[in-house]
């Protein structure tokens, strides 16, 4: 086991470049979920630590902002640096924390590296314009950093979101308070450790604690007028309905998807069960925003498209995530096990039929852990609410349609709009869809992938707002319009 784990009985927070623990001294115990093993604990943040961090970030806000842009550039790619050179042990804690795969885990820090220097190269295009206003005059835009941002991102990707999401605020002239998920803030708290040898104190903040607690008196500061969340879609409803009852903030919500993947009858059908295989993402055991959980297959391939898809994840090795040839792992915890596991029943209760898995596994080394093999159900009533509820775990429901409408008609009849895919090699099929579905990311003949610089988010009540683009850096500014009168 690590020793920043082995040698610390509770993990402290990072706040005013202090490292603290919670003021009441509570606690939040670290499970291992594919070993049941208790690692160790970290601070359960009171308000008054919100407090404590908003003074500090606040106080460090004026010189931040401030600085030349190309310093807190340099920062930000100091810290991608570290990043990469601690690569190995942030992803370890990762593995321990969550129970996805090694392999998985840690390609998410060379992501968060990746999206540090993406924001650091962007420092100089937070441009304002000139408008015309008339002879005489000059009107201009300023954009403006809000001051103190709220971030509070889920436990699926704990260090890709701790790190990668700080960039854009921080790259604005923000400064930060971070809330990891309380299910994972191990690798969290490790790089607040190295976040004090490159930001001065205050800038950013990294603070732990449940959501109901923590997260509400970040959400209810009124001094914080900037948040983005990521998470579920009743927290993040919840989440703005509070903040506007307290002031009014500018809030930006990535939340969950029920995302439809389409095979045409003339689509590459290797291609296609690689790209459903990958789009439900059960290397991360379904736990993606992303997860291509409804799959539509034309009835004329309906049949072999099953068989084939059945074919290539039975083999899926399932296993010890710390183990560098295991291909799916633990659930993250008890009640997300429970979750998958009433879904499994109730698909089956609802007349659909499981032609893969849905078990609970405990062979071998997962005796201990919350494994649960990935799960195909095949005849699924579109209508059924394992087809429309975000489950957020290995659970795939496989559906046929006839024709372009019927497929088109299927795949937006859900109120969520993440994410959406397409097989076909007829273009004006494939354009077609990517214009008429109500989805914020579409993909042709591919699934999953993200891009940097491409903008990521949400139609419907899949969230507001775009990141990993120039947007989302903008999105941590406020513009000011100015008219200057100059020819009295
Ligand atoms: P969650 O909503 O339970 O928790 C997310 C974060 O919100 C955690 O840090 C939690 O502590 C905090 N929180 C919970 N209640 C809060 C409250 N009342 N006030 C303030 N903060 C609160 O979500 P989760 O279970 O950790 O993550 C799974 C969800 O996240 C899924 O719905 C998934 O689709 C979504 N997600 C979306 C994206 C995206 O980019 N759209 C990415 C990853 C995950």
């Amino acid at each position: 086991m690590s020793s920043f784990v082995r040698n610390q009985d509770v993990i402290p927070m990072l706040i005013g470049g202090k490292r603290v623990l919670a003021s009441d001294g509570g606690t939040i115990d670290v499970l291992n979920p594919a070993t049941g093993q208790l690692l160790t604990k970290v601070p359960a943040a009171t308000a008054e630590d919100i407090e404590t961090a908003y003074q500090a970030a606040s106080a460090a806000f004026p010189a931040w902002s401030r600085a030349h842009p190309l310093e807190r550039g340099k920062a930000l790619r100091d810290l991608a640096d570290l990043i990469e050179e601690h690569g190995d042990e942030l992803a370890a804690l990762d593995v321990m924390d969550n129970g996805s795969p090694i392999k998985e885990m840690r390609k998410d820090v060379d992501i968060a590296a990746a999206q540090l220097r993406y924001f650091a190269g962007l420092v100089s295009q937070v441009r304002g314009e000139t408008i015309p206003t008339g002879d005489g005059r000059l009107n201009y835009t300023l954009r403006q950093p809000y001051g103190v941002v709220g971030r509070i991102v889920p436990f699926n990707h704990p260090l890709m979101f701790a790190a990668g999401k700080i960039a854009a605020p921080l790259a604005a002239g923000n400064t930060v308070i971070m809330k990891p998920s309380e299910h994972t803030s191990l690798s969290s708290l490790r790089l607040a450790e190295l976040i004090s040898d490159v930001l001065p104190p205050g800038v950013m903040n990294m603070v732990t604690g449940w959501g109901h607690t923590a997260g509400d008196a970040m959400v209810a500061h009124p001094g914080i007028r900037r948040l983005a969340f990521i998470g579920a879609e009743t927290t993040g409803r919840a989440i703005v309905a509070r903040a506007m009852g307290v002031n009014v903030k500018h809030v930006s919500l990535e939340l969950g998807g029920k995302n439809p993947l389409l095979v045409f009858p003339d689509a590459d059908l290797d291609l296609a069960v690689e790209g459903a295989i990958r789009g439900m993402n059960f290397t991360w055991q379904g736990q993606s925003c992303g997860s291509t959980s409804r799959v539509f297959v034309d009835r004329a391939i309906h049949d072999e498209f099953l068989d084939r898809l059945v074919a290539a994840v039975e083999p899926l090795k399932q296993g010890a995530p710390d183990d560098w040839t295991t291909e799916t792992g633990s659930m993250i915890n008890q009640a997300q096990f429970d979750k998958v596991q009433y879904y499994v029943n109730l698909g089956k209760e609802e007349g659909s039929q499981l032609v893969l898995g849905g078990q609970h596994r405990t062979d071998g080394d997962m005796k201990d852990g919350l494994f649960i093999s990935p799960a195909i159900f095949s005849g699924v009533d579109p209508n059924s609410r394992m087809a429309r509820e975000e489950i957020f775990g290995p659970v795939m429901a496989v559906m046929p349609f006839s024709g372009y409408d019927e497929g088109l008609a299927l795949a937006n009849d859900t109120d969520l709009g993440l994410t959406a895919a397409v097989y076909t090699k007829d273009l004006t099929v494939a354009h077609r869809f990517a214009n008429d579905v109500e989805a914020g990311f579409v993909w042709v003949n591919d699934s999953s992938r993200h891009f940097i610089g491409a903008p990521f988010g949400g139609y419907k009540n899949s969230g507001i707002g775009r990141e990993e683009d120039i947007e989302e850096l903008e999105s941590y500014t406020q513009v000011k319009n100015v008219n200057v009168w100059y020819s009295q």
